[in-house]
């Protein structure tokens, strides 16, 4: 699995940071997870090819993980230079469907193309892997928003998880379980914890508790965004520590 950190921001607007977005190759396709604002543009400067997307998953309805879902699909009808005709998968957490035909209510006829469009809607508590090319996915609740949830891949090689946005969840920990990495966010900082997010302390509890190789750190608010970071995080968590940029490639 290739991982690319399109977005490592949160809603306050950096020139450095756009808002969250992972892009995943494996098996073959490439898979998304969260398009923020500035996801598009991003990907392309982290030299990733927007239109090769085979798959969408969000991790929870905010608009700085679900903004530029509009402007991809504006892209791929309009601003590419042959015609899609592959099929794009399209998947968010219950009432996924209402949240997708909201947004196709005011944008539809601009962003619907004639390829086949598979949307599906995951249930929060149930999660029966899916089998992908190349690895499987699962998922699990975490705590933020009423349909929140967290992602993880299982490929040959080990396992890669994305929380999204959550506080401390010993559903996300589980989750996590054994995995290669864990990028995770981490949005506030111990002396001003954001609240529904967590802090290098939170961070690092789940990374220790799940006993993961290494965590990656993401969605970082400018509070927690100094060069302190990894320290705080090791004082609880004695593996690898990494801040994400925008455009970070992580192998797994
Ligand atoms: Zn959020
Ligand atoms: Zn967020």
């Amino acid at each position: 699995m290739e991982i690319t950190v399109v977005g490592s921001g949160t809603v306050v607007p950096r020139l450095g940071r756009r808002q969250s977005c992972v892009v995943v190759e494996a098996g073959g396709e490439t898979l998304v997870f969260d398009l923020g604002s500035g996801a598009v543009r991003g990907m392309m400067r982290a030299g990733l090819d927007p239109f090769a997307a085979d798959r969408i998953f969000f991790t929870h309805f905010h608009p700085d993980h679900t903004l530029d879902a509009v402007n991809l699909l504006f892209t791929i009808k309009y601003g590419a230079e042959g015609k899609r005709t592959r099929p794009l998968h399209v998947a968010g957490p219950e009432p996924f469907r209402r949240f997708w035909e909201s947004v196709l209510a005011v944008w539809g006829d601009t962003m619907s193309g004639d390829y086949p469009t598979h949307v599906s809607e995951l249930s929060r508590e149930t999660s029966a892997p899916l089998d992908l090319p190349g690895c499987s996915l699962s998922w699990a609740p975490t705590e933020h928003s009423p349909e929140s949830i967290a992602y993880r891949l299982d490929g040959p090689d080990g396992a890669f998880v994305y929380t999204g946005d959550t506080e401390y969840s010993e559903a996300v920990a589980e989750l996590a379980r054994g995995a290669h990495t864990l990028l995770t966010e981490c949005t506030g900082s111990d002396d001003d914890p954001l609240p529904r997010h967590l802090t290098p302390s939170g961070a690092a509890r789940i990374a220790r508790e799940a006993g993961v190789g290494r965590v990656v750190l993401t969605h970082l608010h400018p509070a927690v965004d100094d060069g302190s970071l990894p320290s705080k995080v090791r004082e609880w968590y004695d593996g690898e520590v990494v801040v994400a940029e925008d455009g970070l490639r992580l192998r797994v």
